[in-house]
């Protein structure tokens, strides 16, 4: 069996610990007989895998004990909708636009109520992030929106906005877990678990316990509630329970590893690999502001569309696989994830490398 350094922005590679595990329980999960596909949500069983997946991530990243963690479905953009139809008593919320994810959630936002782009970098094809230190935040702002990184362009904050005391609300699908975060700083956090923690169709979003009300928008779908997840414990109806095994099982991958400061120590080794190749390499360069550079994600071209695809063309074939930037920034992306081993980068640097002096 020959698995590739797969770059893609998501769905990614998930630990092969994980994934052997998962293996070995397919057909008989802790002597029930049966797998967790196959399982009962109401399950004595599930009950402990949900049970310790929360728990699990709590662990990892700190959770205060007043904020709940939620497992839902319907994607990171189905939150679109859910954040302001939750949020919303005002009818009004501050987004700051730093990519095609924060676009989108705006917009979407936009039909519920009066939403302010109170920063962008769309001017400059989303290649930095705004400074976000004196923004002029709406006074009945009931809540201040970012994307924290953003996936496609490869930028993300360092610094989080000042809200001037108004509520936080981040995406996080793409960096959860790559860094310790202060989960205080915000009201609510959310991520799709696709990108750097287990397969689509879990979203999990850790929400302040106060900001859980009856008080929704009219018309809010039961589902949608954060009320109805939170008092069922996130088993209003079925939710992914394979999925939310998956997740747990990463979860404590990453505290066997050694947790989130472990984490962000490797993630920065790893990504710093690519970067510092990027600013000696004569042909690639990398297409995002230093100071706003992801350490998740990393877009790069050549300067020439032809290059650019008889890179991607090769590299296939040399067993890294899905580093085709993203359509609206053209070249090539590289995601690093926790789940990217460092041997992968160093790999793909010296791939890199050949394919500059082959091509100078
Ligand atoms: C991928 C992604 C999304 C969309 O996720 P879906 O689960 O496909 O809806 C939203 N935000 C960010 C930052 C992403 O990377």
């Amino acid at each position: 069996m020959a698995r590739v350094y797969n770059f893609s922005a998501g769905p990614s590679m998930l630990p092969v610990e994980v994934l052997k595990e998962a293996a070995e329980e397919m057909l008989d999960y802790n002597g029930t007989g049966m797998g967790v596909m196959e399982m009962s949500h109401r399950s004595k069983a599930f009950a402990e895998i949900i049970e310790s997946a929360e728990q699990d991530l709590r662990d990892l990243m700190n959770i205060p004990d007043n904020y709940k963690v939620l497992f839902v479905q319907g994607g990171a953009s189905q939150q679109f909708a859910a954040i302001p139809m939750n949020l919303m008593k005002n009818r009004v919320a501050d987004y700051i636009v730093t990519g095609q994810w924060a676009k989108k959630a705006y917009e979407e936002a936009c039909k519920y109520g009066k939403c302010n782009k109170i920063a962008s970098s769309e001017d400059k094809t989303f290649s930095y992030i705004p400074d976000c230190s004196d923004l002029p935040i709406s006074d009945d702002a009931d809540y201040v929106y970012i994307c924290h990184n953003n996936t496609i362009y490869g930028t993300t904050f360092k610094k989080l906005p000042n809200t001037k005391g108004k509520l936080l609300v981040a995406d996080m699908s793409s960096d959860i877990l790559s860094q310790p975060v202060n989960v205080s700083d915000y009201g609510l956090i959310y991520f799709g678990v696709q990108k750097n923690v287990g397969p689509a169709g879990v979203v999990v979003v850790i929400i302040r316990e106060d900001l859980i009300t009856d008080d929704v928008l009219e018309g809010t779908p039961t589902m949608l509630k954060y009320k109805t997840q939170a008092d069922a414990a996130s088993l209003y109806n079925t939710p992914n329970a394979y999925g939310i095994y998956i997740c747990g099982k990463v979860f404590k991958h990453l505290k066997k590893l050694g947790g989130l400061e472990k984490m962000k120590e490797i993630n920065e080794k790893k990504a710093k690999i690519l970067y510092d190749f990027l600013d000696s390499s004569k042909l690639f360069k990398g297409t995002v502001v230093k100071e706003d550079r992801s350490l998740m994600n990393v877009p790069f071209v050549t300067g020439s569309d032809e290059l650019d695809a008889k890179f991607v063309k090769e590299a296939t074939e040399a067993g890294f696989v899905n580093l085709k930037g993203h359509r609206s920034v053209g070249g090539m992306r590289a995601s690093i994830y926790n789940a990217m081993p460092i041997e992968g980068v160093e790999k793909l640097v010296e791939f890199m490398k050949k394919f500059e002096a082959d091509n100078a």
